[in-house]
């Protein structure tokens, strides 16, 4: 790089085409940046959305707050629209700005190497391609987690994860099993309840649910936000400031007035909503609301009563070829097996092959667990940032948003690149080891260490999450503290 590199001269390459790729895609060509790549393993961009197409899939975060603010979108079609809209959304997103023609498809990266001041990447089909930047956009919910059950190979019926749904099986009059009460398990039998011979479901822990009526906006009203678009803005911000203000800053405990909310809605909901006490009992969790990632739901107390759905408590004590054995000796016969048993979330970058200054790997540096400075920049992994990375917001919220933040504070480093002050930067380790004790030291104070288990936690039982508010977030990365940065010039 010369001393003040033009745009062109500076060239970036993005991993991963969902959200946040198509985002950083978009911000580079706003910024002026046309020297880049998008690296996409699959046939197309959405990410998650195209990941999991089950039944019921949708995002629980209200449409027009989970949508970029730069793409309002007045043709939602309910408050909470169904996956395959927003999947359809991020491509039409991408088509309208131009993204495709950076896209390189069925292109899946192997490794990347930090030498010269510059990244090598290598794909898997051999390809090499170099970069000033790399942009790690690969997502948190990706790797399917199988579940170490006894025989689970042995089934002998249709058997497939939530996020590789089999649409070619048939699920009429078929005994459709589903192991999981996430937030996805829950979609899936609200949506498969009554249409399938028989359901049921395997429950190891219950789960809070947040009641949440899910009206689908009328022609009129998407006429009007067509014709009035501040009115998109308007409900946007008034989202923002509603989870902000109450639900992001009630689990990290700031707000114990709305997590007492959370806990008397969920209450009411269970109680006033599930007619038959036994079934009622068997759905009570035994720790406090939004300690797991809080459930939003419209209709899963109805589905779950459903005359042909069950929910069985029972512990699993093994798959076989028929169905699935629990602890009591029966054996619940199934054609078809679905397993809800979430992600890995712990691999991020990974299994890309990352090579930082002098040979240090990305393996080597999350031995014990991923981190990385406020999420996004990795000691000796100069001008690499990552979105969504470890640590950072999750929960109730709309990642789109936070990857915007990050991908704002990302370009103020590259705006000082661009104007010579220096030509690399990664974060310090004492900046990364002093934040890292400061997060964890606040993640005492959440809700997800009052008693329950769930993939927030890492393997110490810590909660890899970013601890404090929203409004923190925010503020955090509004500008980067240069002195918590190594720079080379
Ligand atoms: P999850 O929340 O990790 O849930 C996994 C479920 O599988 C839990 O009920 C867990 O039980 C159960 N399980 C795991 N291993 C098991 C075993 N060996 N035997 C029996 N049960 C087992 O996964 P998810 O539902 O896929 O959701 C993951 C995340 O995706 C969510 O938390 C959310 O962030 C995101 N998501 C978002 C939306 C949305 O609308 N925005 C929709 C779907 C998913 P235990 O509770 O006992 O561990």
């Amino acid at each position: 790089m010369s001393s003040t590199p033009q745009n062109k001269d500076l060239r970036f390459i993005i991993i991963g085409g969902g959200m946040a790729g198509i985002l950083s895609a978009v911000k580079l060509k706003e910024a002026g940046f046309t020297n880049f790549t998008l690296y996409e393993k699959a046939k197309s961009l959405g990410g998650t959305w195209r990941e999991n197409q089950y039944p019921g899939v949708a995002c629980d975060v209200p449409s027009h707050f989970y949508c970029y603010d730069f793409a309002p979108n007045p043709d939602w079609s309910y408050n909470c629209s169904p996956g395959a809209e927003i999947y359809d959304y991020l491509q039409s997103v991408a088509d309208r700005f131009g993204v495709y023609e950076h896209v390189k498809f069925d292109t899946e990266i192997a490794s990347m190497a930090f030498r010269d001041g510059r990244w090598h990447l290598e794909t898997k089909g051999g390809d090499k391609d170099e970069a000033d930047f790399v942009i790690g956009a690969t997502g948190v919910l990706h790797r399917p987690s199988m579940p170490d059950i006894p025989g689970i190979d042995s089934f002998k019926g249709t058997m497939f994860h939530t996020a590789r749904w089999d649409h070619s099986a048939p699920l009429e009059d078929k005994r459709v099993g589903i192991i999981g009460t996430g937030s996805t398990a829950i979609q899936i039998v609200g949506a498969l309840s009554g249409k399938v011979k028989k359901l049921e479901q395997f429950q190891r822990t219950p789960q809070w649910i947040m009641p949440r009526p899910n009206p689908a906006y009328t022609e009129e009203e998407k006429k009007n936000f067509r014709e009035h678009p501040e009115l998109l803005d308007a409900i946007r911000a008034e989202h923002a400031e509603m989870s902000e203000g109450g639900f992001s800053s009630a689990v990290v405990g700031e707000n114990p007035e709305a997590l007492a909310m959370i806990a008397e809605l969920t209450l009411d909901n269970l109680e006033q909503n599930v007619k038959d006490p036994v079934l009622r009992e068997k759905l009570r969790p035994d720790y406090q609301a939004a300690c797991k990632r809080l459930i939003m739901s419209h209709n899963y107390y109805d589905a779950i009563q459903h005359q042909d759905t069950e929910l069985v408590t029972d512990k699993i004590t093994g798959i076989e070829p028929g169905g699935i054995r629990t602890a009591d000796g029966k054996l619940h016969e199934l054609d078809v097996l679905v397993i809800s048993t979430g992600f890995r979330v712990d691999q991020f970058l990974r299994p890309i092959e990352v090579t930082g200054n002098n040979g240090v790997t990305l393996e080597q540096v999350w031995k014990e667990r991923p981190s990385a400075y406020l999420s996004v920049s990795i000691p000796e992994f100069p001008n690499l940032i990552l979105l969504n990375g470890p640590n950072g917001p999750v929960g109730n919220f709309s990642l789109i948003d936070v990857a915007d933040i990050q991908f704002a504070y990302f370009m103020k480093l590259v705006e000082q690149i661009k104007q010579g002050k220096f030509t690399q930067f990664s974060a310090k380790k004492e900046a990364l080891d002093r934040t890292e004790a400061d997060r964890v030291e606040a993640t005492k104070k959440t809700v997800w260490v009052s008693g329950c288990d769930s993939w927030y936690l890492d393997d110490r039982g810590v909660p890899a999450a970013w601890p404090w508010s929203m409004k923190h977030f925010r503020e955090t990365m509004a500008e980067p503290r240069m002195e918590d940065f190594d720079l080379v010039s």
